[in-house]
């Protein structure tokens, strides 16, 4: 019986399987997000590559849910383009050009 399970399974999994097979695993996804996320936000045409992350994205919420936060990030940042954390002079000493010679 584990036989006729088996073979019911793999015909479900054929019925799920969309036309075109999901070519990255999720290493492989999130090593491409950020350059899919560019691509996107500058709406330029995806490489073939980067369908592959489109592909895989369709299909698995995890890499879905980490590419969300990942556009999240990038709009957050676009928002805030001042935003300069550099507040401290001493991680930047080579524009400190008023020192303070009397001390
Ligand atoms: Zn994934």
């Amino acid at each position: 019986m584990t036989a006729i399970a088996f073979s019911q399974i793999s015909g479900l999994i054929k019925s799920i399987a969309v036309a075109v097979p999901d070519q990255l695993d999720c290493d492989g996804c999130f090593n491409l997000a950020a350059e899919f996320a560019d691509a996107e936000l500058r709406g330029i045409e995806l490489p073939n590559a980067l369908n592959a992350v489109q592909i895989h994205l369709n299909q698995c919420p995890c890499c879905a849910y980490e590419y969300q936060a990942l556009l999240e990030a990038v709009h957050a940042a676009e928002d805030n383009p001042d935003t300069n954390p550099d507040t401290n002079p001493d991680t930047n000493p080579g524009t400190n050009s008023e020192v303070n010679p009397g001390l």
